[in-house]
């Protein structure tokens, strides 16, 4: 860890937020970290700082413990409250997030070490910093050299923590995205079905799911290739991502030709509506297929069910309704629209 610098992911200096009430103090302290390398961003009390926080978005907060307005123990906790209303507000997001885009990729719980300044004497203060959730302290008169270790140290961590982050939500992004569409896979979609069936079946409000299959496929892929037939498969998504607009509407690649789109809040009509535009959107790419003993263009099979979930029930009783409407409209000639 030793090996990593402060500097090394942004080519901006670090930003250090510093409040204090003592002038000196703080005349020492920003010429000391500016000799560091270190951006130094000065407020006299707590209060000044919590304004300063959200515009500065500062790496590190050295925060005396001692100061008017608001000392630094009641802006360390308020501090922690607001990286925690921010990550709140991002995994709200996660949840419903339909199409699982980098909006929330981009949603890092930025938790920005808080080291607390007490003084020498003063043992409780230590305590209370640590109560309050700072990350660590110096104390006063301050020490340069012990000062300038744990800032570095700190920094680095920080640096690590954000890195790691990062990569655990380009992993979640991995697992619950589809490479070739960027729609939601079949995981995320088992992970969906089962958090509405769970949230409708406590409010008694419906939930629906349409399922689609492209008509003649294989054929597809015979005439034209599999490249092609990949290419299809994204237009074609990309249809359906457009006509399943509502917030909560989640787009799923169901299968290798296959989609889902699970509804909450919707009740047959709507259901059956939404599938009708899919079908006209998908029409109108006049996609040519000569494979297709239905059409001179692409076109889509669909299954629609609709429930009101109940803790007796499973989302599978969902999911069979659905498949069963969608074999029907294969049965019944494709390029319809079944409702069970
Ligand atoms: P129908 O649904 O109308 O009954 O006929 P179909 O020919 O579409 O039926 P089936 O489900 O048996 O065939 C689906 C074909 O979709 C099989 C496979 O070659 C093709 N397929 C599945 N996944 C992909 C994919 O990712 N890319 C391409 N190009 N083809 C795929
Ligand atoms: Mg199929
Ligand atoms: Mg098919």
């Amino acid at each position: 860890m030793s090996g990593i610098s402060p500097f090394s992911l942004s080519k901006q200096p670090p930003v250090i937020l510093v409040a204090d009430d003592d002038k000196t103090i703080r005349v020492l302290l920003r010429d000391a970290m500016e000799q560091e390398g270190y951006r130094v961003v000065e407020v006299t009390d707590g209060k000044q700082c919590l304004d300063a926080y959200e515009t500065v978005k500062p790496d590190i907060v050295l925060l005396d413990a001692v100061m008017p307005v608001m000392d630094g123990f009641t802006c360390c906790k308020q501090l922690l409250q607001i990286a925690k209303n921010n990550l709140i507000s991002a995994l709200a997001n996660l949840d419903t997030d339909s199409a699982l885009g980098n909006t929330v990729i981009s949603k890092i719980w930025e938790r920005t070490p808080i080291l607390m300044i007490t003084s020498l004497n003063d043992k409780e203060s230590v305590d209370r910093a640590f109560e309050a959730g700072a990350t660590d302290y110096v104390t006063k008169p301050i020490h340069w050299p012990v000062l300038r270790q744990r800032l570095r140290r700190l920094l680095q961590q920080a640096q690590i923590y954000k890195q790691l982050e990062a990569a655990n939500l380009a992993l979640q992004h991995l697992a619950n995205v589809d490479a070739l569409t960027g729609l939601a896979n079949r995981r995320r979609f088992d992970d969906y079905l089962n958090t509405q069936w769970i949230n409708l079946a406590q409010e008694g409000s419906p939930l629906s799911l349409i399922l689609c299959d492209i008509d003649f496929f294989k054929f597809y892929n015979d005439q034209y290739g599999h490249p092609a037939g990949d290419e299809c498969i994204q237009k074609v998504g990309a249809i359906l991502s457009r006509k399943a607009q509502k917030h909560q509407d989640l787009v799923a690649r169901y299968g290798g030709e296959e989609f889902a789109v699970i509804m909450p809040y919707t009740p047959s009509s709507g259901a059956v509506y939404v599938a009708k535009t899919i079908q006209t959107g998908v029409r109108n790419l006049q996609i040519a297929h000569r494979g297709s003993a239905v059409s001179q263009y692409v076109t889509l099979s669909m299954g629609v069910a609709t429930l009101i979930p109940t803790w007796e029930s499973s989302p599978s009783n969902l999911i069979v309704a659905a498949d069963k409407a969608l074999y029907q409209a294969k049965a019944e000639g494709r390029n319809r629209i079944i409702f069970k």
